[in-house]
């Protein structure tokens, strides 16, 4: 694997105010990287110093392994933290020319990157008549020119309409398929569970889980069962130390894991006591169950 960045115990305060928490993570190349956390919990302030607008107060960071300044490594950067900002009377086209030129990259990599982003039929229009989604796509594009190892975002989809969202999510994921790093900050889970394999989950400016989107597990899932024995099942359940909670409603029974179990262990357990059932569901809580458990406290 390559470690594209490697943050360790990083913090940013302001005045009395901790934004970033003595915050580590690692990207490595290939993944797509999801900052999610409510608003305030630290996202944008965490980008900031890593693209050297904003000055940490303690910690580090490290770009490329380390083997280059920061000044160099954010060379092979491309990153959208404000709103797009181009020249409203100029083409998409014209305005890209000039991004060309301050970044000394070759013409030709407009067309490519308008195509990539879907907007090749739109160059010679006006950057005033864009909608809000054509100027994110265009951000994107002026973004990608100089062939970036890693694009960085934050909250790409503020602001949009729901095509609009659609679009850029679609776009996100095409771009990290064809080899592009990602990075992007977003207080929306479902932008994160459609859009990325890896999560931070910040709140106030603290980790709480970092690691693949699909094992943000915050529990290992509950059993949902019925049977005849009904007193009988609950305490064998509660005598059982792999369970956390057993919760009694309408005649089912939910025993909550403390580890992990499948069904068919469990029918077992349940048949070895004598107890027979009549009904058996594994489930897991959703992403969205568990980021709330995860940011509950
Ligand atoms: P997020 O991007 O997750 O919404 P931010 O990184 O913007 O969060 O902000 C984290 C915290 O730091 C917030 O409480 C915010 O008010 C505070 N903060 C951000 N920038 C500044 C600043 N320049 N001066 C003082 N406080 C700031
Ligand atoms: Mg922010």
């Amino acid at each position: 694997m390559e470690t594209i960045l490697s943050i360790d115990r990083l913090t940013k305060k302001f005045g009395y105010l901790t934004a970033v928490n003595e915050l580590s993570f690692t990207i490595e190349k290939g993944n797509v990287y999801g900052i999610l956390g409510p608003n305030g919990s630290g996202k944008s302030t965490t980008l900031g110093i890593v693209l050297n607008v904003v000055n940490k107060s303690s910690g580090n960071f490290q770009w490329f392994g380390g083997n280059v300044s920061t000044h160099d490594a954010l060379k092979k950067v491309g990153a959208i933290i404000e709103r797009p900002n181009f020249y409203p009377y100029m083409t998409a086209e014209k305005n890209l020319e000039l991004v060309c030129k301050i970044k000394g990259v070759p013409h030709h990599k407009i067309q490519e990157k308008l195509e990539v982003v879907g907007l090749a039929d739109r160059k010679d229009s006006k950057f005033r008549t864009y909608s809000l989604g054509m100027k994110q796509r265009l951000a994107i594009a002026s973004a990608l020119l100089n062939d970036p190892e890693i694009l960085i975002l934050d909250e790409p989809t503020n602001g949009l309409d729901p095509q609009g969202i659609h679009q850029i999510r679609q776009l996100i994921k095409q771009i990290a398929a064809d080899g592009t790093t990602i990075l992007l900050a977003s207080h929306l889970l479902d932008e994160v569970e459609k859009v990325c394999s890896h999560v931070v989950v910040l709140q106030k400016g603290k980790k709480l889980y970092s690691g693949q989107v699909d094992e943000m597990v915050a529990s290992h899932g509950f059993f949902e069962l019925r049977c005849s024995e009904q007193e009988k099942a609950v305490a064998v359940l509660q005598n059982n130390p792999t369970f956390r909670e057993i919760k009694e409603e309408n005649n089912l029974i939910t025993a909550f894991l403390n580890e992990p179990m499948e069904a068919d262990t469990f029918n077992r357990l349940m048949f070895d006591q004598g107890i027979v059932l009549s009904h058996l569901v594994k489930r897991k809580e959703s992403l969205e169950e568990q980021f709330l458990a995860l940011t509950e406290n």
